[in-house]
């Protein structure tokens, strides 16, 4: 056993039989997720010297009709760090064409979109419209911040939705000021059915930034990804805990807690260095299997694929207790 498998031996997962994984279905659509995205500090230095931080998980991305990920900075070049704040990010503008390579959907709903404050946030709304980078979870407003993004191929309409709910909360969204979708049960349960009335999705999937870091999921995780399940969603994906969480299955529907660290330097070797991506193969029925591609992140915080680092799937097989 590995030092990096060691939290998953914390995880319980209920997994079910292996679904339709090797049955080709043209009208299937694979979303690959990924965690949390740090592109300042040594990987925007990387990024500067010309070094694409998403070259050596790039073929497994290729496999995906679309790409998801948590961008855990804000990307811009105005602002001031939030006075107090022990970790704030800002990245170069320069990682966008990179992050637009692979990452052309992200979610902004996380504790550092906010650290260059409402003017650096806005910048970076704007440079990821130019760049061509869809973003949810964040907006102008609390209106644009809770408004799904929808993928809409092969005739199928899958809405994300972004929240967070790990302070500070000065960086949530108001009725007029910009900021992040934050985790309010009430409020995403009436986001999940608009998903559906008003912007016609077949499927619904919120994109978490929530739990307590370093550790497994908690109660408050399991409540609001149950309640997101009970109004609606067909799969819960999330990050933020620097570590992977458990997989579990309620009501028949996948829940990701945590995909871990993706490309974020400052982690010490241990399971802070290691994390998944879920590819995820969905029809109008919703999920019909998914993978992971587990990967070992290096020193400069930058992914790699591992096969040694554990790594869970739809598959019985792959139970790990
Ligand atoms: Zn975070």
């Amino acid at each position: 056993m590995t030092k990096l498998a060691l939290p998953l031996l914390a995880a319980l997962m209920l997994v079910r039989p292996a679904q339709a994984a090797d049955v080709p279905d043209p009208s299937a659509v694979t979303l690959v997720f990924g965690g949390d995205i740090m592109l300042a500090e040594t990987v925007g230095e990387r990024i500067a010297q010309g070094i694409d931080p998403f070259a050596d998980v790039a073929p497994f991305l290729q496999t995906a009709d679309a790409t998801i990920a948590n961008l855990e900075c804000v990307v811009a070049t105005t602002g001031t760090p939030m006075e107090g704040k022990p970790f704030t990010f800002r990245a170069d503008p320069r990682v966008l064409p990179v992050l637009a390579k692979h990452f052309p959907i992200v979610s902004l709903a996380n504790n550092h979109t906010g650290d260059f404050g409402h003017e650096a946030f806005i910048e970076q709304l704007d440079r990821l419209k130019q760049q061509g980078i869809a973003y949810f979870g964040g907006g102008r407003n609390c209106a644009e911040a809770r408004t799904p993004h929808i993928i809409e191929l092969k005739g199928l309409r899958i809405a994300l939705l972004g929240y967070c709910d790990y302070h500070p909360r000065e960086f949530e969204a108001g009725s007029n000021w910009p900021g992040t979708a934050w985790a309010v049960g009430p409020q995403i349960e009436a986001d999940i059915k608009a998903a559906r009335t008003l912007y016609h999705a077949d499927l619904v999937i919120p994109f978490m930034h929530w739990g307590l870091q370093y550790v497994p999921e908690n109660k408050s995780q399991r409540k609001l990804a149950h309640l997101m399940i009970r109004a609606g969603a067909d799969a819960v994906i999330g990050s933020h805990p620097h570590v992977t969480q458990a997989v579990e299955y309620y009501r028949g529907k996948l829940i990701i807690y945590s995909l871990g660290n993706f490309v974020f330097n400052g982690f010490d070797e241990g399971p802070s260095r290691a994390g998944w991506l879920a590819r995820l193969r969905l029809n109008k029925q919703g999920l019909m299997s998914w993978d992971t591609a587990p990967y070992h992140i290096t020193d400069d915080g930058i992914p790699h694929l591992a096969k040694d680092v554990e790594s869970p799937a739809g598959d019985a097989k792959k139970r790990i207790r």
